[in-house]
């Protein structure tokens, strides 16, 4: 890693600190020129150099866009009291989540569901929007059924992680 200080630009950094950052997404070091003893920041991350394709229901298939999930999510919690950070908590947990569990291609069912199952958490409101957009009930009856079995297990403690590691469980 080349040092950053224009005056050195020596290759030869020693690691002076590491440690977990954006909640293991990604490895922080704290580097030090061996030449001029600057030190710097980098971050090491996953690549994700082949983007993930999203198949419609239509059988098109598009690349896997996170805004789009996220307005998705907006417009579900719109009017509804949650905080802004907690939608783009949802919304990076799903793009996580599904980049972990398909390499290639996703279906868009399985994107619905994903931020379904998080919303359910959060606004049983939000939730019912979400799911009778993008969960695609394919009856009346289904919908039906699932606001009964909403009401019959109280949507808590699914996802301790949504609201990070630091909170105690309940
Ligand atoms: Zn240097």
């Amino acid at each position: 890693m080349r040092c950053p200080n224009p005056d050195c630009t020596a290759v030869d950094t020693n690691v002076v600190d590491s440690r977990p950052a954006e909640e293991g997404g990604a490895v922080r070091r704290r580097r030090e020129c061996k030449a001029c003893g600057r030190r710097f920041t980098t971050f090491e991350r996953i690549e994700r150099a082949e983007r993930l394709m999203v198949i419609k229901r239509d059988g098109s298939r598009v690349a896997f866009d996170g805004e789009r999930v996220l307005a998705g999510i907006q417009q579900a919690c719109s009017k509804r009291p949650i905080e802004a950070a907690i939608m783009e908590r949802i919304a990076t947990l799903v793009e996580d989540e599904l980049h972990r569990r398909f390499a290639r291609e996703v279906d868009s069912a399985e994107i619905g569901r994903s931020v379904a199952v998080k919303l359910r958490e959060v606004d049983p409101v939000a939730y019912i929007r979400y799911a009778s957009v993008y969960y695609a009930f394919r009856s009346v009856e289904d919908f039906a059924a699932e606001i009964t079995a909403l009401q019959e297990r109280p949507p808590v403690g699914d996802h301790p992680t949504l609201f990070g590691e630091g909170k105690p469980k309940s």
